[in-house]
């Protein structure tokens, strides 16, 4: 008999396993549908004995010192800040929009306090941002947005930004300074041997057994265990009893060049041609030396594994109710990006999975004092 069931081995499921197993002394199966660990922060080495990610790039950025000593036990890290330009009129600009941006577009020598002219004077002010529309046109006008905004979200979501909740676009920042970096989060790091070598530290532990190519569903009534973690996606778990949920897929395509480098930078957007989004050549994020390199393309679509949660009101709605069977089950818990339905980076999720930790324990302590109490006896200790 486990102690626990956790469906799913990713970032909500593994931080789960490893506290549960090394910290409160519990016996826990970990179950995942693929043949690996890691979730979508899975990584390998290809063909070519590159270090790629298989569900497309992973970089690594949080301000929350809990959360990066958290994972610091498990891995050492390279420091790596990403740097992204956007494929705009068949030329390279710096994404988020900031100074350089805005200089080299127009052929400009602006100074940061005329720069926020320059906004003041294009901009349409919203007097409440709500869409991913409003966040960009508000901070930065019309053209801007179609150049940078408008192509890349249809793309992406085949949604027009007016039809997004501002959270999505208001992902990334517009600034005044030159700043070329993608985040500017405290801690910007990759772990030094990859993500899948992170997992099986977290997971190296007596207590922790470990079940790969195994759909919940197909065990559910052949395991024994007391509670249950669940990091899929929460319309599956109620067999889509109000509908469907939706997702964004994307589909990678992984090239190897014969070449050292392929492009300029980590990442390119292209935000108006192309069928995908962006390329992303992982050296830049490995540090990895290798005389080929390899990239990635990504191409959004509707089928395939759910990976992005849709940020607007009427799914927020929908995965509400199904919030709302959750809430009514007994030891059984919803962690992490499918789960909670929330657009969340690794590092939110590696927290929300801290916190879940945290209230099991309380629950467990308080479920004792329950048990003792019913057993006519001491009261609380
Ligand atoms: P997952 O990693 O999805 O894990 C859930 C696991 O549950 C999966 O392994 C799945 O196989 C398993 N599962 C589902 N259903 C079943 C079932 N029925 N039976 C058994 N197992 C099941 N975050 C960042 O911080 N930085 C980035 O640069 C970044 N880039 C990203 C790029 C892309 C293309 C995507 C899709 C996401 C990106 N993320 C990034 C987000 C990051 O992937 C997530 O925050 C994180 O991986 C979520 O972890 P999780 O454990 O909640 O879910
Ligand atoms: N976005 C955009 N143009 C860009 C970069 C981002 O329009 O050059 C928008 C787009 O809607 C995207 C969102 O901002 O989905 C969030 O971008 P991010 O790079 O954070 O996406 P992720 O890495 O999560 O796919």
């Amino acid at each position: 008999m486990y102690d626990y069931l956790i469906v799913g081995a990713g970032f909500a499921g593994s931080v789960l396993a490893e506290r549960l197993a090394s910290q409160a002394n519990k016996k826990v199966l970990i179950i995942d549908k693929r043949n690996h660990i890691g979730g979508n922060a899975y990584d390998h080495y290809d063909e070519s004995g590159i270090l790629v990610h298989k569900y497309g790039p992973h970089i690594f950025h949080t301000n929350s010192k809990q959360v990066f000593d958290y994972l610091s036990q498990f891995t050492k890290w390279r420091n790596y800040q990403h740097r992204v330009l956007a494929n705009v009129d068949g030329q390279l600009f710096p994404i988020p929009i900031n100074l350089n941006t805005i200089n080299s577009m127009y052929g400009l020598n602006l100074s940061s306090n005329e720069l926020r002219d320059f906004f003041d004077s294009c901009s349409e002010k919203r007097k409440e941002v709500l869409t991913s529309e409003d966040v960009v046109v508000n901070a930065v006008g019309r053209e801007l947005y179609e150049k940078f905004f408008k192509g890349y979200t249809k793309k992406q979501w085949d949604l027009d930004p007016s039809e997004l909740n501002a959270s999505v676009t208001a992902r990334i920042p517009t600034r005044t300074n030159k700043d070329n970096r993608y985040f500017t989060d405290t801690y910007q790091v990759m772990p030094l041997h990859g993500y899948t070598k992170m997992f099986e530290q977290m997971l190296n532990d007596p207590n922790i057994h470990i079940m790969l190519n195994t759909d919940y569903k197909d065990m559910i009534n052949e395991i024994g265990y007391k509670e249950l973690i669940f990091t899929g996606p929460i319309d599956e778990f109620f067999n889509y009893r109000f509908g469907k949920l939706p997702y964004r897929s994307i589909e990678f395509k992984f090239e190897t060049y014969d070449q050292e480098v392929f492009q300029e930078t980590g990442t390119i957007n292209y935000p108006n041609d192309y069928a995908f989004t962006r390329i992303t050549e992982f050296k830049y994020l490995s540090g990895q030396k290798h005389n080929k390199t390899s990239v990635v393309y990504e191409f959004p679509t509707a089928d395939g594994d759910p990976y992005y949660p849709i940020p607007k009101p009427d799914n927020a709605e929908l995965y509400r109710k199904y919030e709302e069977l959750a809430k009514k089950l007994s030891s059984t818990y919803f962690v992490g990006r499918l789960a909670t339905y929330k657009y969340y980076n690794m590092d939110q999720v590696v927290a929300q999975a801290l916190s879940t930790f945290k209230k099991i324990l309380s629950a467990t302590t308080t479920n004792k004092y329950l048990i003792r109490t019913d057993h006519g006896s001491v009261g609380r200790h």
